[in-house]
C-alpha cells in the first residue's frame, strides 16, 4: 500500500490549505469507509448519492485515522485533527492514485468486456506472478472509487498491475483508462450487459473501446476478434495510433491467436492454443468462453514473453476472487452449478452451452432467472434463450420471474409439458425441483443479481 509523508501526500493533492504539523507524520494507505478504517490511514470522504463520508471524518479518527481530505464546499472541518482541504475529494482520490502509479512506476494491464473481466484478470495475474511481483484488482473493484484504491493498495516494488475496468455507462472507462494509463488494454467482448442504459450494442462497443483512450504510446490492444463491431473500430468513431499494437483472439483460424482440441473434463477444460499440442494447457474451470478468457491471457503473456510452462502453471493454478460458476455437491449427491450472481444473454448462452457439454449426469436441469437492464428488446432476448434449449441436452427448464417465463413458453414449443415450468415464486419453484431431481442429477442457476436465486441455491445445497 502507498505509504508516504503527510508532506508528500500534500504535494502529491497540490493542496494549498492543510493543517500545518510540527513533526513528519508517516500515512499509511487510504480509507474511504469508515466502518473499515486502516490504522495510520488517509480518511477520504466521498459524497454519494445516499451518504456524504464528511459525516464519518470524527469516527474515522477514533478508529485510527491519522489524517484525512475534506471537500471545500462543505463547511468547517473538524479542529485538532490534520486535514487537507481539497476541491472535489473523488477526485483527489483519483489524482492521489494517479501520482503513486506514477511514482511506483508499475506496468498496467486492463481489461474490460461486458463478461469475463474478473476471470481473465485472475487469470493474467496468476500467470504473471510466476515471473513478476503483480498486483490486481481485489473481487470487483473495479469503478471510479475502486479503481484508485486498487492502485492505492499496491506495493511500492510491484512490476505489474492487472486492472478490471468496469462500467454502466459512457466516460467511466474513459476516466479508468487515463487514470491508471496501461500498456495493454483488453476487451473480453461486447454483450448485452447494460443495453438498458446504453441503448444498443454498437453504443455497449464504443463505451468498451474507451479503453484505447489512456492506452500507453506503443500499446498493445487485445480484442475478440470474432466481433463484428470490431472489425472496423474507425466506423465506432476510434482510431488507434500507428504505433499501436493489436492481437485478436477468437474461434477463427484469421485471429492471432485461437483456441484448438477443447476437451472439457469435469473439473476443467484442457486445449491448445495454434499449434501447439491438443491439451498443453489446463484450466481449473468448466465451459468453453473460460477456455476464450485464458487465450486472451495467454497472448497478454506470450507477448511479455512469459515462459510457456510458466504460462502452464499459472493456469492450472488459478484461483478465482470470486466463485462465479462455483460447484457444489448438495448434502443428497446432486451437483449445483451456482451462476446467481450475474445474467445476460451472452453470458446465458455460454453457461447453457455448458451445461449441454457435461458429461456423466442422468438429468440436467436449468434454472433461470430474469436477465435485467435490457431494454426494450428484454422480452425477445428471453424467448431467444427458449428457443436454443434443447430438450435431447437439458432435460428441465424451470423459470423464475416475468421475463424468464418468455423463455420457458418458448421453450415449450419443442418440450414436453410437464418438463418446462414457469414460477414467480421461490417456495413453489423450490417444491418443484426437489420432487424432480435425483442425486446423480445437475442444476445450473443463473438469474441476474436483482433476482436473487442464491436462496435457492443455498436451500437446495442443504438438501
Ligand atoms: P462483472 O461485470 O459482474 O464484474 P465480469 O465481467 O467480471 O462480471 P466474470 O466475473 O469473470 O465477469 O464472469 C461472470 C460470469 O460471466 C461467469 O460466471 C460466466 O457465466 C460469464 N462469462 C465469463 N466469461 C465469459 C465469456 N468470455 N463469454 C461469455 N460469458 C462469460
Ligand atoms: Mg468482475
Amino acid at each position: 500500500m502507498m505509504i508516504r509523508a503527510y508532506d508528500d501526500i500534500i504535494n502529491m493533492l497540490n493542496a494549498e490549505q492543510f493543517t500545518q504539523l510540527k513533526d513528519t507524520v508517516i500515512i499509511y494507505g487510504v480509507s474511504t469507509d469508515s466502518r473499515n478504517i486502516k490504522q495510520g490511514s488517509l480518511f477520504i470522504p466521498i459524497v454519494g448519492d445516499h451518504f456524504d463520508g464528511h459525516l464519518f471524518v470524527e469516527e474515522a479518527f477514533r478508529k485510527g485515522a491519522t489524517a484525512a481530505l475534506w471537500q471545500e464546499d462543505h463547511g468547517s472541518p473538524p479542529e485538532n485533527i490534520p486535514i487537507i482541504i481539497v476541491e472535489d475529494t473523488l477526485l483527489a482520490l483519483q489524482q492521489l492514485a494517479k501520482q503513486y502509479k506514477k511514482q511506483v512506476d508499475v506496468r498496467v494491464i486492463a481489461i474490460t468486456g461486458s463478461n469475463g473481466k474478473t476471470t481473465t484478470k485472475d487469470m493474467i495475474a496468476s500467470i504473471l506472478s510466476t515471473t513478476y511481483k503483480v498486483h490486481k484488482t481485489d473481487g470487483n473493484y473495479n469503478n471510479q472509487i475502486g479503481l484508485p484504491l486498487t492502485l492505492l493498495q499496491m506495493k511500492e516494488d510491484t512490476q505489474f498491475a492487472v486492472l478490471e475496468m468496469g462500467m454502466s455507462g459512457r466516460e467511466e472507462i474513459d476516466l479508468l483508462s487515463k487514470l491508471a494509463e496501461p500498456e495493454i488494454a483488453i476487451i473480453t467482448n461486447i454483450g448485452e450487459a447494460h443495453l438498458l442504459q446504453l441503448g444498443s450494442r454498437e453504443e455497449i462497443a464504443r463505451a468498451k473501446l474507451e479503453i484505447i483512450n489512456g492506452l500507453k504510446q506503443e500499446g498493445l490492444f487485445i480484442y475478440p476478434g470474432d466481433e463484428p463491431l470490431l472489425k472496423n473500430i474507425s466506423e465506432l468513431g476510434y482510431h488507434l495510433p500507428p504505433s499501436t499494437k493489436q492481437i485478436r483472439f477468437g474461434k477463427k483460424k484469421s485471429n492471432e491467436i485461437y483456441p484448438t482440441f477443447i476437451e472439457m473434463e469435469q473439473e476443467g477444460v484442457y486445449f491448445g492454443i495454434n499449434n501447439s499440442q491438443p491439451k498443453d494447457y489446463y484450466i481449473p474451470l468448466i465451459g468453453k468462453h473460460n477456455v476464450m478468457n485464458a487465450t486472451a491471457a495467454i497472448a497478454v503473456s506470450q507477448y511479455l514473453d512469459i515462459k510457456k510452462e510458466d504460462i502452464i502453471n499459472g493456469l492450472s493454478q488459478l484461483q478465482i476472487s470470486s466463485m462465479r460458476t462455483q460447484k457444489l455437491r448438495s448434502n443428497s449427491g446432486f451437483v449445483l452449478i451456482n451462476d446467481a450472481y450475474n445474467s445476460s444473454p451472452n453470458a446465458l448462452k455460454a453457461a447453457i452451452d455448458m451445461l449441454e457439454e457435461l458429461r456423466g449426469y442422468e438429468h440436467k436441469i436449468i434454472v433461470l432467472g430474469d436477465m435485467l437492464e435490457l431494454g426494450e428488446n428484454e422480452k425477445e432476448m428471453h424467448r431467444d434463450i427458449g428457443r436454443r434449449l434443447d430438450p435431447q441436452r437439458i432435460d428441465y427448464v424451470f423459470t423464475y420471474g416475468n421475463l424468464a417465463k418468455e423463455a420457458a413458453i418458448e421453450a415449450l414449443n419443442h418440450y414436453s409439458i410437464d418438463h418446462v415450468k414457469s414460477f414467480e415464486d421461490k417456495e413453489k419453484l423450490l417444491k418443484e425441483i426437489l420432487t424432480v431431481v435425483t442425486e446423480n442429477d445437475v442444476i445450473l442457476i443463473k438469474g441476474s443479481r436483482g433476482m436473487k436465486l442464491e436462496d435457492v441455491v443455498g436451500e437446495l445445497k442443504n438438501r
